[in-house]
């Protein structure tokens, strides 16, 4: 793992047809890869299994514990075939059908059939990421009725979004039921579901997996305006946030979107909640070779607001540039990472009517202590993953180490920031166990004699109680 750079701030690499090859996701992984994304938007069940058999076999090879995301498509409502170049101007009637036509200047059709339901007159009805914009006039049987308000060129599955109306698709469709049922038969580690609007969203989802005694955690994307108005109950829902700035920036105000991603990372800061920053962070390097000045600042803003985890889609899934967009990233990370000492140490007021209170005064103690013997690392112990969810929320610089014998936490805790797994089933003693730690820590060469590091533990560790003990362990 040691040659494998060490940032505390995670990248999701989306894969595609640029790099699902085995020897592409190992160059993506040494260049600092820690997730892969599996967006069921494209592709088939066959292609998507071979790259999850390649990355659990690069995970043997190289010793990683590379998450894998298996990224839902939701509700998203797209376009059919269009014709070959055909154009819509602004001021001209436009029809959007609900059967199979093939598009042209006078209408086109989309598959989701509630749609003549859903929308009311002076609905706006945007096509392909906001470029065409349609305000609605009525509904005449199933034929929704519109007037072009910024026209142009109209593309076949193009996405349609619905800024101002209600969308009654279930948040799980047919489609994402097939897909979660091979997410859940391929165990993967995270799944992520797009469009979410409310917590019952990310609870039915939750029930599913559960039903199907798997410990797969659940990404909330937020990319649509009722999912910010019930943010903080989806935060409390879900296990991860993804601030979906694609999405977003079509169904609010683009220019809100800043400001919604701080809010929604502080609010996850606050929250000990995982979150990712997502789309068009280096958009440009689709095509070339080295990122735009705005999209490194936006990558190093991103670290600096809080985020847990930044990510690529179609730079490393269908980009000329994979490798080079993730060593990017990684790098700007790694400056932020050296030179802003403000991203570190979030300590906070704790409530001590809660029940959690011994435990997170003791989490918030074990950074502290880390920050005033500038410690070379905190280790914890867990078979449920929740120190290393509370560790990182208060951002230590020290780097987290988590040991387990459960082997899905190992992957799934690799998508937080600043916490690696290592795998661990022995239980003998707690001296035994530092012990074993220091071992297993220098041999990787996370520490060196004479380092110190900070080992919670779970005392007597026979009755696995949640942790109750820090030590200040000298390495020999
Ligand atoms: P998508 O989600 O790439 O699956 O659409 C991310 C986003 O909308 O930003
Ligand atoms: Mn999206």
């Amino acid at each position: 793992m040691s040659d494998i750079l060490f940032n505390r701030t995670k990248i999701i690499a989306t894969v595609g047809p640029a790099s699902s090859s085995r020897e592409q996701l190992k160059a993506l992984i040494l260049a600092g890869a820690d997730v892969f994304r599996l967006n069921f938007s494209h592709g088939d069940h066959e292609s998507k299994l071979k790259i999850i058999k390649h990355i659990r076999s690069l995970n043997e090879e190289l010793s990683t514990h590379i998450s894998i995301l298996q990224d839902l498509q939701g509700p998203k409502i797209r376009l059919n075939e269009v014709e070959k170049n055909t154009f819509i101007a602004n001021g001209a009637k436009y029809i959007i059908k609900v059967d199979d036509s093939l598009g042209n200047a006078v209408s086109a059709s989309t598959t989701y059939t509630s749609l003549p339901n859903d929308v009311k007159k002076g609905d706006i009805i945007l096509l392909d990421d906001g470029k065409i914009e349609l305000v609605v006039d009525g509904v005449e049987g199933n034929d929704v009725i519109t007037t072009v308000i910024h026209g142009g060129k109209i593309l076949s599955r193009k996405g349609i979004n619905l800024p101002s109306t209600s969308v009654s698709a279930p948040a799980l469709t047919e489609k994402d039921i097939i897909d979660l049922e091979f997410g859940i038969e391929n165990d993967v580690d995270w799944i992520a579901l797009s469009f979410v609007r409310e917590a019952s969203d990310i609870d039915n989802l939750r029930k599913r997996i559960e039903k199907a005694g798997k410990q797969i955690h659940i990404v909330a994307k937020i990319e649509k305006p009722e999912a910010i108005k019930n943010i903080d109950a989806i935060i409390e829902a879900t296990d991860a946030i993804m601030v979906a700035r694609g999405d977003l920036g079509v169904e609010i105000e683009m220019e809100e979107v800043p400001l919604v991603q701080k809010m929604i990372i502080d609010k996850c800061n606050k929250a000990a909640k995982p979150v990712i920053v997502a789309t068009q962070m280096l958009e440009s390097m689709i095509t070339n070779a080295r990122p735009t000045r705005a999209e490194t600042s936006d990558v190093a803003n991103s670290v600096m607001d809080g985020a847990d985890t930044v990510m690529l889609s179609a730079e490393t899934a269908a980009g000329k540039f994979p490798v080079q967009a993730v060593r990017s990233m990684a790098k700007t990370i790694q400056l932020v990472e050296e030179n802003r000492s403000k991203i570190y140490y979030k300590y906070k007021e704790l409530d001590p009517e809660s029940e959690l209170f011994y435990n997170d005064s003791l989490v918030q103690t074990a950074v502290r202590m880390s920050q005033e013997t500038k410690a070379e690392a905190i280790v914890g112990m867990t078979q449920s993953g929740f120190t290393a969810w509370k560790l990182s929320a208060h951002r230590p610089q020290a780097h987290m180490f988590i040991f387990t014998s459960n082997k899905k936490l190992l992957n799934v805790i690799n998508l937080i920031w600043g916490v690696r797994g290592f795998f661990y089933n022995t239980n003998e003693s707690t001296d035994g166990t530092i012990a074993d730690i220091e071992q297993i820590l220098k041999s990787h060469g996370h520490v060196k004699p004479g380092q110190a590091f900070i080992a919670m533990a779970s005392m007597p560790l026979k009755k696995k109680q949640r942790t109750n003990m820090l030590k200040i362990h000298v390495v020999d």
